[in-house]
């Protein structure tokens, strides 16, 4: 095996207690890389079509790359698994500490599978694991139950992942706590874990990462943080965190306001990074080996909520528990963010979920419960809202547990006219109605309406050059090849697996020479595009097979319907007829037939047909 790589997966059996190490095909490290192909490859091999999200069958994984743990910077770590949310693939991923762990551990990823008879937690100390009791922990919050499986192990230098009740109750887009300040948040990765009964994951390693060639190696990471330096886009995350792109998406129109009508909020600043800094930043925090120190630490010290200690409110939740929900207060949205990582829910899709229900209160389609009024601008709604959904509790909780197609399939009456979400997963905060590449990129997006695999908003409202020419922003011609490139080039780096912010610094040519000189194997930077198309396919069969086709990659109807009521892009929207030129355009890129499926011969050119499974 080559160096990099730690050469083995621990496999764990919830339902039949049993631990196994399996190797690492080489076929395997060379053709996915890690991270994002390897989840993909792994969960379309060995989960069975049609297996529900919560059945034992599925498979919940932990993967970092082989880069990962090493002193290249901002590498990461990921959860794959089917989603509860979305019924798609889902990669979810965390920084901080937990990653880099599983591979002094000596793994090249976690994959558990079954569930546990009662609530239990691993303990993975090197090749030594255990399945512990974990009753005693099961109703804690998942900050809580971290500290206190650190102390029951007698070890805070311990890496744990854990949920919160939302996991517990399956909650559909319940997270993964990971350590104190990082989330695998979208899509329900948490609820899968609750579903195996499986609170926690405890890690302690002490094996090193193994670089082949050392020298090239020092030399490549300088090269590396010499990209990070050099690149203005970071360089003002290092200052402000995502939170300066608050005042971006307010001029461009793209930020969401009551539940996504609007595209500008009049008190966006308060949210922002000008606002954050006077009322909560103490200092700036990393995950492992990161220079970019994106998070601000900080406190709330006045007021209701004065105590809350927080991470940076960074920009997904700015947007989408602030300016989406009419609410201004940082100290408030602080507080709210907080909240959801105790109780385990992802705070985007809860922000959305919370946003469709004072839609619906609005309109008449639900009503407020006795002692509390569900309306935009109120932090008690939001606060009442979020801890009735972690704990499922009435109607409303049990409702937008399941997230806002499923809530508004039961509640009918026009409420799927403003559920904004791509194939059931809660859109980001950026409302595509005057970049329709970024809403292309919501469309097709292989988890669901996600910023995070494609982002040509930069190109269409940012004035960047897409390969030396200016992009027109409303155009939709050369638009889908953006998008595709964008995406091939993203699932081709989350294969190491990068921080996106570091991916914003270091160069395709540095991320190549890294990897050449950590395995040995000498590659270029079109490895990345290659892998990266080849994983997207891999994942669109995925998603096909489950009965996901072309007919969901649309947009949700507000962005269809209804123009943008404000901003530089006022009275815009993406019509049907521009998401069939879009799509149309995209599958020919991609060379899918016009139902959206790979065809033989893209799927011979990418290796992807009769290619070698994985089992064991
Ligand atoms: S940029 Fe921020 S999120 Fe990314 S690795 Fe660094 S500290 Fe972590």
């Amino acid at each position: 095996m080559a160096k990099g790589y730690m050469g083995k997966f621990l496999f764990i059996n919830l339902s039949k207690e049993k631990v196994q190490e399996i190797a690492l095909p080489d076929w395997m490290a060379q053709q996915y890389i890690g991270g994002k192909g390897f989840g993909a490859k792994l969960l379309y091999d060995l989960l069975p079509a049609g297996t529900e999200p919560f059945a034992p069958e599925n498979l919940l994984m932990f993967l970092p790359g082989p880069l990962t743990g090493t002193t290249a910077p901002s590498m990461r770590a990921c959860a794959v698994t089917k989603s509860p949310l979305t019924g798609t693939f889902l990669d979810s991923y965390f920084g901080g500490h937990f990653g880099p762990e599983i591979k002094y551990a000596g793994y090249d990823g976690l994959v558990i599978t079954g569930k546990a008879a009662h609530p239990v937690y691993l303990w993975i100390d090197d090749d030594n694991v255990e399945i512990k009791p974990a009753s005693q922990l099961w109703g804690q919050d998942a900050l809580e139950v971290n500290a206190a499986i650190k102390k029951e192990l007698d070890d805070d230098t311990a890496k744990v992942v854990s949920i919160g009740p939302a996991g517990e109750n399956k909650v559909r887009y319940a997270l993964i706590n990971c350590e104190y300040n990082r989330q695998a948040g979208r899509g329900g990765a948490g609820a899968v874990m609750g579903s195996k009964n499986l609170k926690a994951v405890a890690l302690r390693g002490s094996q090193p990462v193994a670089i082949e060639n050392t020298e090239a190696f020092k030399s490549a990471v300088k090269k590396a943080n010499a990209d990070l330096e050099a690149s203005p886009d970071v360089q003002a995350l290092v200052e402000t965190g995502t939170a300066s792109a608050v005042p971006f998406a307010n001029e461009t129109g793209l930020l969401p306001h009551r539940n996504y009508k609007d595209g500008t909020y009049e008190n966006a600043n308060k949210l922002s990074d000008s606002g954050q800094s006077k009322h909560l930043w103490l200092k700036s925090a990393a995950c492992m080996g990161c220079p970019i120190r994106c998070s601000k630490m900080g406190v709330v010290r006045s007021g209701k909520y004065a105590g809350t200690v927080s991470d940076i409110v960074e920009y997904e939740s700015a947007g989408l528990m602030g300016s989406n929900l009419a609410i201004d207060d940082i100290k408030a949205v602080a507080y709210l963010v907080k909240l959801c990582d105790r109780l385990g829910l992802d705070s985007m899709s809860a922000g959305s979920s919370i946003g469709f229900a004072m839609e619906a209160c609005e309109n008449g389609l639900i009503e407020s419960p006795h002692d509390v009024k569900i309306e935009f601008g109120s932090v008690d709604a939001a606060e009442y809202l979020i801890k009735a959904i972690a704990s499922r509790e009435g109607f409303l909780g049990q409702l937008l547990a399941e997230g806002v197609k499923r809530a508004a399939e039961k509640l009918a009456g026009g409420a799927e006219e403003f559920a904004v979400h791509v194939k059931g997963l809660e859109s980001p905060a950026w409302g595509p109605r005057g970049v329709p590449g970024m809403g292309l990129a919501l469309m097709t997006a292989d988890r669901g309406g996600c910023h995070q695999r494609g982002f040509p908003v930069a190109y269409e409202a940012g004035g960047e050059k897409w390969n030396g020419k200016p992009v027109e922003p409303l155009g939709l011609e050369g638009k889908a090849e953006i998008v595709a490139q964008l995406q091939n080039y993203l699932a081709g780096t989350d294969t190491l697996v990068k921080c996106d912010f570091g991916g914003f610094g270091v160069q395709p040519a540095t991320y190549a020479e890294l990897l050449t000189a950590a395995t040995g194997h000498s590659v270029d930077e079109s490895l990345f595009d290659e892998v990266g198309e080849r994983i997207w396919n891999l994942t669109r069969l995925f998603n096909l097979r489950e009965g996901i086709d072309y007919t969901q990659d649309r947009l949700p109807s507000r962005f269809v319907n209804e123009p943008l009521p404000s901003g530089p892009q006022k009275g815009h929207r993406i019509t049907e007829d521009d998401i069939k030129c879009l799509r149309s355009d995209y599958y020919k890129v991609r060379g899918w037939d016009e139902k959206g499926t790979p065809t033989d011969e893209t799927l011979n050119r990418l290796g992807l047909q009769n290619n070698e499974s994985f089992s064991f």
